[in-house]
């Protein structure tokens, strides 16, 4: 039994909307609606991590399972990827910051209980987005707690996912996790989830503009990071996630110039 979840920050339709962004986290829609079709005319089965969790107690996991998991709250959340999935008859689970709505690109807060209105399952990306393992344990707890809260009285249900900011997570983070009331959680290392399980630690795989359908397949195939895939989050391990973070955008804003 396992199972692997995507990591989507937001799609476009035309480049020319995400002209001066890092393009390189944007997937097309186009790419996308192929992207979906494909797995579910090869058999997998699209669940939500709230789902995965209760099919996988159950002893029900489908074989073939592919979590759709969407960070950051952009617009084109609601605008692009959830009428492709409900075309397809498909949910996906979507991480907010309630912190950055109303921002530009982002959803409002009316936004996200839309998307939730269209049967999609809402997690929390914490309240601002910061680097969680650089906070106190107050702050962490904050970040965790209220975000969960905020989000539960904007959608009307119980959120119980969560998805740390940048990927960043430690022995403490995970505590206020934990102490919050989430029962899935959500990283950035790359990979399959495959027993034993640990929730408050999942893999996923970043999906990325050059990715598109080869590289769908090559990752699913797989199911391992490639070598060179495990020493950047061996690395980005050992030095911190807040430095590696900083580290990286400043190497792409100088490659960008
Ligand atoms: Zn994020």
């Amino acid at each position: 039994m396992s199972f692997q979840i995507l990591l989507y920050h937001g799609l476009y339709r035309e480049r020319e909307e995400i002209r001066g962004k890092p393009a390189r986290e944007y997937v097309s829609e186009r790419d996308f609606r192929g992207q979906v079709r494909w797995l579910r005319e090869n058999g997998y089965s699209l669940l939500t991590l709230g789902e995965c969790l209760s099919r996988s107690e159950r002893g029900e996991l489908p074989r073939r399972t592919v979590c759709l998991s969407f960070d950051d709250g952009k617009r084109s959340d609601l605008e692009l990827a959830a009428p492709v999935l409900a075309e397809e008859g498909v949910r996906g689970t979507f991480f907010v910051i309630p912190g950055w709505l109303g921002n530009p690109n982002i959803m409002v807060p009316e936004e996200v209980r839309r998307l939730a209105g269209m049967g999609m399952e809402i997690g929390s990306h914490s309240m601002t987005h910061p680097f969680m393992s650089t906070l106190s344990q107050a702050e962490m707890d904050r970040e965790a707690a209220d975000s969960k809260r905020f989000l539960e009285n904007l959608v009307g249900t119980s959120v119980e996912n969560f998805s740390y900011p940048f990927g960043d997570v430690d022995r403490r983070s995970r505590d206020a996790v934990v102490r919050a009331g989430y029962r899935t959680a959500c990283g950035t290392r790359r990979g399959a989830n495959t027993p034993p399980w640990d929730w408050l630690l999942l893999r996923r795989w970043g999906m990325h503009e050059t990715t598109g359908l080869e590289g769908l397949r090559r990752i699913l195939d797989r199911g391992t990071p490639t070598l060179l895939e495990r020493g950047a989050d061996w690395v980005k391990r050992s030095v911190g996630t807040d430095r590696y973070v900083r580290w990286r955008e400043r190497i792409l804003r100088r490659a960008g110039e």
